[in-house]
């Protein structure tokens, strides 16, 4: 057998390896079709369309950015001298659509991260977009908790699954800081949370029951919800924000920076 620094360079050399992948997810409409168009083409001319079935593209980190596994080459390593590359892919945000999406998260290819995309300008206290887009992180991080959970190898390959919360459409003047829409999304995943535990209470099932502790996201008696409650399940939940279109063109940097620190 070829030794393991070897075995990744042969691998590499003859492009048979999977590139590192992002998903990207979130409710329709956030941007996640003109983020795609932006990272793939580096421009800001982002053309959309609707998206029926998950489309993926290969990025590179722009010039400049150091993907933190080069962090100990040499700068004489000729392995710098390429853009690291990526994959990212997007998935659909129609309701009906949305098993692509949570297929892929619970089957990762060499997954690295996971970009939930929101419209910060709907995510004002009453708004609809707020219950919608909370209601479908929720299902996101039960899935990802119960995968932290589950006893199946495969499952778990991933250890720690870092999810970065953009906060897109920040060019708008109705959307909400990124502190906002933490604790915006924190209070109404609260909401989300305690009223699918009484559906369940209502349907004669207990919480006490071995099965039900599985639908409780996060950490079991707290009544407020908070991201770093899925630490424990190795979930590691960061938000900033940013926008893809806009006057005066993209800020994307923050989120390219978590991208290149996961690759
Ligand atoms: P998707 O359904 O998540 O793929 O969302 P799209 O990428 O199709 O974007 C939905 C709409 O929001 C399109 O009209 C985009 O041009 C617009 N959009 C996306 N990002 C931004 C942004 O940062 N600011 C503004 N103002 N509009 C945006």
């Amino acid at each position: 057998s070829i030794p393991l620094f070897l075995h990744s360079f042969v691998f590499r050399a003859s492009g048979l390896t999977t590139l590192p992948s992002i998903l990207l997810i979130g409710p329709s409409g956030s941007g996640k079709t003109s983020l795609l168009t932006l990272f793939e083409r580096g421009t800001s001319a982002a053309q959309t369309h609707t998206s029926q079935a998950p489309i993926s593209a290969e990025c590179h980190l722009p010039v400049g950015t150091l993907a933190s596994s080069d962090k100990y080459r040499s700068v004489n390593d000729p392995t710098n001298l390429t853009h690291k590359k990526f994959l990212l892919i997007d998935t659909p945000g129609h309701g009906k659509l949305r098993h692509h999406a949570l297929a892929n998260i619970t089957n990762p290819q060499n997954l690295k991260g996971i970009i939930f995309v929101v419209d910060a300008a709907t995510l004002s206290a009453g708004d609809e977009g707020l219950r919608h887009t909370a209601d479908y992180l929720h299902d996101v991080l039960l899935i990802l908790q119960k995968r932290a959970e589950s006893k199946n190898k495969a499952v778990k390959a991933l250890k720690e699954i870092p999810i970065l919360i953009a906060a897109n459409k920040g060019d708008l003047f109705t959307a909400l800081p990124a502190s906002l829409v933490k604790s915006s999304l924190e209070a109404e995943i609260s909401k989300v949370r305690s009223s699918r535990s009484k559906g369940l209470l209502d349907s004669g099932i207990g919480m006490d029951d071995e099965g039900d502790r599985d639908e409780w996201l996060g950490e079991v008696g707290s009544t407020e919800f908070r991201f770093k409650q899925m630490e424990e399940f190795d979930v590691v939940v960061e938000v900033s924000g940013g926008n893809v279109a806009g006057g005066e063109g993209a800020v994307v940097g923050k989120w390219w920076t978590w991208i290149s620190e996961r690759l």
